[in-house]
């Protein structure tokens, strides 16, 4: 199975001011159209349709082929879907380049959708109120129930749709128009906010505002030693493991935890354990780890984030981590609420060399990674 994009970038929409149509103006460092067009990345083909004056910019997009539209919406789409009888896809995918924020999710609705129905298309059920307006004043009220607003992309069978616009004979508010003037039945399947299209100057800082958040990916690094004294047991990563030795601190001594901890923090730009919970404060002493790293996790919630995977790597000859790592995965996906395939806890040891080769001690190494949400 086959699909193609065919993207619709020959308008002159110039309502969103500039000096330019609004697929050229940049958002976030690049075109709108180079935005829509990565949306579509997997598809196996993408067939841009531009502005016969704009096919000098073709050469952005050497994975595509251009075309140059016609006068109205329906010739540029004809166009494109003409160029694609040359290699033709089972299915094609029509959307307007001055949507560029399609979630994946949306496409992938639209393309589930196509195994059984001719025609797919995205789109919001109305919620607000629905009036007439006559001379400023409401002058009527309509039912809104059953009605929806329309998104792109519209996906179709590409014998069908090519057949529906060869056949269809003036114009026509989008291609679901044309396909069920032509008998086709289009489903509907759910759009999404996101997916807004770029008409007005404010729809520009809406989408500028969406793609600098999306892009918001942080790393953090964290780094801890503890010393052992005489004890029978050490914590890591939350987890009791019986051993020769203890490990000294203030807290709990959970030097895998610190590390993760630390590496949020530092994922956040918001210093250290240390700073948090100044060993200095006796409340502190003794304090079971999670304490710490509830904390980190709540900052980062409280900053917009999600953490969306931890690796700790714990230094040390003994005791022998690996029996106890599914354990202190879990607890440690547990006090994060997150799944425990995001939580990655492994050890080595330091081949008998240094402080922790010596058994002097243990270490451990840790990354956070933290996305914007
Ligand atoms: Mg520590």
């Amino acid at each position: 199975m086959t699909t193609a994009a065919l993207i619709v970038a020959a308008g002159r929409g110039l309502r969103a001011e500039g000096d330019v149509p609004k697929q050229w103006r940049e958002l976030a460092g690049r075109s709108v159209l180079a935005h829509t067009v990565d949306r579509f990345a997997s598809c196996d083909q993408i067939v841009i349709v531009l502005h016969p004056d704009d096919m000098h910019r073709a050469a952005e997009f050497p994975a595509c082929l251009c075309v140059p539209g016609g006068a109205t919406r329906d010739a540029s789409v004809r166009a494109g879907l003409e160029a694609l009888t040359r290699r033709p896809p089972d299915r094609v995918l029509i959307h307007d380049a001055a949507r560029p924020l399609v979630p994946h999710a949306v496409i992938c609705r639209v393309l589930d959708a196509l195994e059984t129905a001719p025609g797919a298309a995205p789109a919001l059920a109305v919620i607000d109120a629905l009036w007439l307006g006559t001379d400023g004043v409401v002058s009527g009220t309509r039912d809104r129930s059953n009605l929806y607003r329309a998104q792109t992309p519209q996906g179709f069978q590409f014998p069908a749709i090519l057949a529906a616009h060869r056949a269809h004979r003036g114009s026509a508010a989008d291609d679901v128009e044309v396909a069920r003037a032509a008998g086709l039945s289009v489903a509907i399947v759910a759009g999404d906010e996101a997916n807004f299209k770029i008409t007005g100057p404010e729809d520009f800082a809406r989408a500028e505002e969406r793609l600098r958040t999306q892009m918001d990916i942080r790393t953090g690094n964290g780094f801890d030693v503890h010393a052992f004294e005489p004890g029978d047991h050490v914590w890591l990563c939350g987890v009791k493991v019986p051993h020769s030795h203890g490990l000294k601190g203030h807290s709990d001594a959970d030097v895998g935890m610190h590390a993760v901890t630390d590496a949020i923090y530092g994922a956040l730009a918001r210093g250290d354990i240390g700073q948090h919970f100044p060993p200095s404060d006796p409340q502190w002493k003794g304090a079971p780890s999670h304490i710490f790293l509830e904390h980190a996790c709540a900052l980062a919630r409280e900053l917009g984030f999600a953490i969306t995977h931890v690796d700790c790597t714990l230094i040390c000859e003994r005791p022998k981590v690996g029996p106890h790592a599914a354990s202190m995965r879990s607890e440690m996906a547990r006090i994060m609420a997150l799944d425990v395939d995001r939580v990655s806890v492994k050890a080595t040891t330091s081949e008998r060399l240094g402080f922790t080769g010596r058994e002097e001690g243990i270490a451990a190494i840790a990354t956070a990674t933290l996305v914007k949400a």
